[in-house]
């Protein structure tokens, strides 16, 4: 018998015939005689339903009160799951993050995951039940409910795994696995049989929403094996796990794209020691998630910073940047810029092998797509090009490095 968490998405989770498809899919692993812990998501949209009814009371709301409405999300679906498996003659059970012994620190709407006390899950799990736990929350040690970011019941998914130290951790989602690229974006982009969590972990952080990139971080800190399947069908999907030597032999694993980005510079920047940490600084203290980060000299002498970040922060970092660059210099200016978006290249096996960039910078060339802004990591690189192009770029740079084919 073997222990096994399922984790269902929300569009898993979408419908009430969805709903009972998953009750299905819980009731045909009980039978094989498996133990399940499943974890599942708000039903689709409803979380994006919820932050827009809160918007209606101000552009701002207040981060506690946003986690203690998104968490009901959740809590729907775990009620609605375990009423469908009731009906299907399941015994199962509804688990709430704090039922789950799930406990978090750090900030409203970005909880971290700090430990997890799963007696009442191995006590019900003991009692022959199965179990339907609530992604996306936690409670704090003084009773505050968490939510743990966007996408967070990925993480809660491999958390509870390690926790109940679970034999299998399925993620259940609309595809059939990882593959090279969205196949949303790039049609015959194709399904990974593994990847690395280091590999998953820079496409995840890179755009690739299959994943939420903290759940990967967590996974490979605790040795969590888990894979990506389909909630719809039975095919094989994509297993998630420690490098080997074999997949060094792929040069690019896969392409992810982020849209919505912008471009900040800064010029006119005194070339002085303790300026980038002013600046930098001031945007750390507004909580604003920088990503590529460039700096150079001007002809007039004077130092100039380019920064990339989400456009929802752009607001937020003028009015950070404002009085420290008053304090700077007279002469330091900020410029802005818009719909732009990211591509980025991942694979670990660009480590042992030269040429990579040459082969994107080439193909976006000839696809007539300019390059902005270019960062690179021992197993990245990633470029800025204009939001309009970025799904040609993506298609072009697939085709390039010849992702739709399986590697000999
Ligand atoms: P869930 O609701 O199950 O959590 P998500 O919508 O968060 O599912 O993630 C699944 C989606 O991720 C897919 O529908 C797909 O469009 C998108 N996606 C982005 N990059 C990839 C990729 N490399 N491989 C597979 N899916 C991807
Ligand atoms: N419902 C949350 C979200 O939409 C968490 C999740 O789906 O994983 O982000
Ligand atoms: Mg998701």
């Amino acid at each position: 018998m073997a222990l096994i968490v399922q984790k269902y998405g929300g569009t898993s989770v979408g419908t009430i015939d969805r709903i009972r498809n998953v009750a299905a899919r819980i009731k045909r692993t009980r039978d094989e005689g498996n133990q399940v812990v499943a974890v599942v998501s708000a039903m689709s949209g409803i979380t994006d339903k919820l932050i827009g009814m809160a918007k209606e009371f101000g552009d701002t709301p207040r981060e506690r009160e946003m986690d203690v409405l998104l968490a009901t999300g959740e809590q729907q679906s775990i009620a609605l799951v375990t009423l469908a498996l009731h009906e299907a003659g399941v015994e199962a059970v509804s688990v709430t993050g704090r039922q789950a012994g799930i406990l978090t620190t750090g900030s409203h709407t970005r909880g971290r995951i700090e430990d997890i006390r799963p007696d009442f899950m191995c006590r019900s799990l003991e009692e022959g039940k199965s179990l339907v736990v609530a992604g996306f929350q936690g409670v704090t040690p003084e009773g505050m409910i968490h939510t743990l970011g966007r996408g967070g019941s990925d993480l809660t998914a491999i958390a509870v795994a390690a926790a109940v130290k679970a034999d299998v951790c399925q993620i259940l989602t609309d595809v059939d696995g990882v593959y090279t690229c969205d196949p949303r974006i790039v049609p015959n982009a194709r399904k990974l049989p593994e990847i690395s969590y280091d590999e998953m972990l820079e496409l995840a952080s890179s755009g690739a929403k299959v994943m939420q990139s903290r759940s990967v971080e967590f996974a490979k800190k605790y040795g969590v094996v888990f894979e990506v399947r389909s909630s719809l069908n039975d095919n094989p999907g994509t297993l998630v796990l420690e490098e080997h030597p074999a997949m060094e032999n792929v040069v690019i694993r896969g392409v992810s794209i982020e849209r919505s980005q912008a471009r900040v510079t800064i010029t006119g920047i005194p070339d002085e020691p303790g300026m980038s940490g002013k600046i930098l600084g001031a945007l750390g203290d507004a909580e604003i998630n920088l990503d590529m980060i460039l700096s150079n000299i001007a002809h007039d002498g004077m130092a100039r910073h380019s920064f990339t970040m989400h456009t929802n922060d752009l607001g937020k970092a003028q009015a950070a940047l404002k009085p420290v660059l008053a304090e700077i210099s007279p002469l330091a200016k900020v410029e802005t810029e818009a719909g732009i978006a990211k591509l980025s290249c991942v694979g670990i096996g660009m480590r042992s092998h030269s040429g990579v960039a040459a082969t994107m910078f080439k193909a976006l060339g000839a696809a007539g797509i300019n390059i902005g802004m270019i960062s690179t990591s021992e197993i990245k690189i990633a470029v800025t090009v204009e939001e309009t192009r970025i799904e040609d770029a993506a298609r072009a740079v697939h085709d390039a490095f010849h992702l739709d084919q399986a590697p000999a």
